[in-house]
């Protein structure tokens, strides 16, 4: 059984070495047969020269790299379009995954006879107490609006096997929100439960920005209940509105002397009625942003350079 290690990298340079030495002694130590196959997420520091160092001493290193950040979830997609084991791994380069539990995960994949063992943060290490309730809340929200359940504190540390990667190109979506995606598929799945570590060096990549992305890509890909809510919205706004002409009604004919001149209700009628409007446009444009970059089907990544890779792949 072959063993591919698929890892996403973006201006790694202070922990990649690290990585590369804990990954390389676990595969050894279980003499797995392996290949560590590294995407560099155009990278602005030394992460590439580092890589393709390690890449020209040692064969089982591969290396991606693109011609500039396509963002995490494109990295990984790459890494599993191009790997040739039978079963992968997906791992992050910093070390918060850490590598020991691989030779675990494998266990519970052979003992269990399953297609993929996802890993669960049972705690997280080293993290703000933002990145931790963000993480929590958007798992659980996502649950509660998907048309689907997925695992919660599930991130994309997972193994999977070759039914699942040849399912998985398969796929023609740009937007990939993976650790969804996986769960959609189906196959069995079994749990592992890990302690998230602390970063070993250098900050976190995933910026606010990326992260609202990543939520965002997750929310509406897998989800049609935002565009209902527009529908729920409305309806309350309608009672609102009913309630609001009964009032006025009934302070015309039992309080005529208390009528109001009338412009503080008007007011807030229109402001609500926009908050409304504004609101569910923005939906319909988060849908409809992701029907404009589908349909001008521009690739995920692209690759500028490939080392210890089949050329033809
Ligand atoms: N990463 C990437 N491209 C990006 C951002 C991150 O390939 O645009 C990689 C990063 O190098 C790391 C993994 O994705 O291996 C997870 O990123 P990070 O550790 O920064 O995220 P966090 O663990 O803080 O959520
Ligand atoms: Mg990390």
């Amino acid at each position: 059984m072959k063993l591919s290690i698929v890892i996403p990298c973006y201006n790694e340079e202070e922990v990649i070495a690290t990585s590369y030495k804990r990954f390389t002694a676990v595969m050894e130590a279980n003499s797995y047969d392996y290949e560590l196959l590294f995407v560099n997420d155009g990278s602005k520091d030394r992460t590439e020269e580092l890589l393709t160092g390690f890449a020209q001493d040692d064969h089982r290193v591969k290396l991606i790299s693109f011609s500039r950040n396509f963002g995490h979830q494109n990295a990984v997609s790459a890494g599993l379009h191009h790997c040739t084991g039978d079963v992968a791994v997906i791992i992050d380069a910093d070390l918060q995954d850490p590598p020991e539990v691989i030779p675990q995960m494998i266990e519970t994949y052979e003992r269990e006879q399953c297609n993929v063992v996802y890993a669960v943060r049972r705690k997280r290490k080293g993290e703000s107490f933002f990145k931790r309730m963000t993480a929590k809340l958007f798992y659980r929200g996502l649950n509660l609006l998907s048309d689907f359940s997925f695992p919660v504190d599930t991130g994309d540390f997972r193994l999977i096997d070759r039914y699942v990667l040849d399912a998985f190109r398969q796929f023609p979506e740009k937007h990939k929100y993976l650790r969804g995606l996986f769960c959609w598929m189906g196959f069995k799945q079994v749990p592992f439960y890990y302690d998230r570590d602390e970063r070993k060096a250098g900050e976190t990549k995933y910026t606010l920005t990326k992260m609202i992305r990543l939520a965002s890509v997750g929310l509406f890909g897998f989800s049609k209940k935002p565009l209902r809510l527009a529908i729920s919205l409305g309806c309350i706004s309608i009672l609102i509105a009913l309630a609001l002409v009964l009032w006025i009604l009934y302070l015309h004919i039992f309080v005529a002397e208390n009528v109001m001149p009338g412009w503080s209700s008007t007011v807030i009628i229109i402001l609500f009625l926009g908050g409304v409007q504004l609101f569910t446009i923005g939906i319909l444009g988060e849908y409809i942003g992701n029907i404009f970059d589908e349909t001008k089907n521009r690739p995920e990544y692209i690759i500028y350079k490939k080392i210890n890779l089949d050329e033809t792949k």
